[in-house]
């Protein structure tokens, strides 16, 4: 069976757990510090705070923005469900805007027409690894006065035009979670630029203890500390940090690997009944997170559940990236939603299927998927 998203791990992770765990030092210490300037290094921002998951760097980031009750938040309903449950976290509403179809990323003319006065910020997702149009999302932000927090938990190799995303907007938030395009197990990132964002999260992130009490992490002796806010309990651990040091240096390495994959299934593709994802837009780098195809019953002659469950007997683990968040049954019964708000992204929902894209896939694992969904897809006559 070809497990879906399953991460490549090599010899160094497996040592560098190990060392860490004959340290004695397996919480908070010198390895997430490591990892941390290594991941600020690479988007190029001013800090990275390392958390224990994208959705506590959602949940901090929000919080920090001043976001809260009575606010409004524009997002996409084309994601996973922890971008908006942090934003209810927050105690502010999630109202979501529907997405361009083609590039399934959320549409800037609908986040426009979402605004109200209650409106704080935008969180755009940079769904499968392709940037949203930053320069369009940024404008409204300025016009309207919004703050724009990126949800990159796709998308950390992206650029969009020539700066790194990490480095665009005043808060992004990346995710290490075991399928993305780099794992701790679990762990996540927020980028800024902004010191005093910087310095709000990092206490917020442990339990909301004055800032040098950092410092019980270190060996210069027992410090006392001051809680200054009920913080939450969202650092990250060496034992975590012991993989992403690891598995950052050969980001760059993997992202080529995938876009070796992506274009032998767009070649293997392309006289399918199926559609697959449109290029990426220009002066962008595309994450290569995710590649999506959609399955229509009307041209393929089976369902999109009918083909995964297809793939899946021939050893083949899919994803779905992802139903309409709107259509789950929390977001219709406290929201409001209703089937036919945001037919782009419902449209998307019921036909999206995600084939295996991890670098750590051989030729000849590419092959089989390739060759098992030619089996289940009606290829025309004549092709
Ligand atoms: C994975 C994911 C998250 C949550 O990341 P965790 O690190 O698992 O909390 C948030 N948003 C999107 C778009 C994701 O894919």
């Amino acid at each position: 069976m070809l497990i879906f998203g399953s991460p490549y791990i090599g010899e160094e992770e497996v040592a560098e757990v190990v060392a860490t765990l004959r340290s004695g030092w397996i919480g908070t210490g010198p390895k997430v510090k490591k990892f941390e300037e290594m991941f600020r290094e690479y988007v190029g921002a001013k800090h990275a705070i390392a958390v224990n998951s994208c959705t506590a760097a959602l949940h901090l980031s929000l919080l920090v923005s001043g976001v809260g009750p009575g606010d409004e938040v524009i997002t996409t309903p084309m994601t996973f469900c922890a971008t908006a449950n942090a934003i209810l976290h927050t105690g502010a509403r999630p109202v979501f805007a529907d997405v361009d179809e083609a590039t399934m990323n959320i549409d800037p003319g609908q986040i426009q027409a979402a605004i109200t006065p209650r409106t704080r910020a935008i969180v755009p997702v940079h769904l499968a690894g392709r940037p949203c149009d930053m320069e369009r999302i940024e404008r409204l932000a300025r016009t309207f006065g919004l703050l724009v927090i990126e949800d990159a938990a796709h998308c950390i190799e992206g650029r969009f035009h020539g700066r790194k995303i990490g480095a665009l907007s005043p808060l992004t938030c990346f995710s290490f979670y075991v399928t993305k395009n780099l794992v701790t197990g679990e762990g996540g990132m927020v980028t800024t630029e902004d010191d005093e964002f910087a310095a709000r999260i990092k206490m917020y992130a442990l339990h909301g203890l004055s800032a040098d009490a950092w410092q019980r992490f270190s060996d210069k002796g027992y410090k006392h500390y001051q809680v200054v806010f009920p913080g939450f309990k969202y650092n990250m651990t060496d034992l975590q940090a012991s993989l992403g040091i690891h598995q950052l240096p050969r980001l760059e390495r993997f992202l080529a690997r995938r876009n070796d994959i992506w274009r032998r299934y767009d070649e293997a593709c392309c006289d399918l009944p199926i559609r697959t994802p449109a290029p990426p837009e220009p002066d962008t780098v595309h994450a290569r997170h995710l590649y999506t195809i959609r399955i229509d019953p009307e041209e393929c002659g089976k369902t999109r559940d009918q083909v995964m469950g297809e793939l899946h007997e021939r050893g083949i683990g899919t994803g779905v990236h992802y139903t309409a968040l709107h259509l789950q049954p929390y977001y219709r019964e406290r929201l409001g939603y209703r089937e036919g708000d945001f037919p782009n992204a419902e449209r998307i929902g019921c036909s999206t299927l995600s084939l295996p894209l991890s670098a750590k896939l051989t030729d000849q694992e590419v092959e089989a998927v390739i060759a098992a969904l030619r089996s289940c897809v009606r290829v025309p006559v004549g092709a």
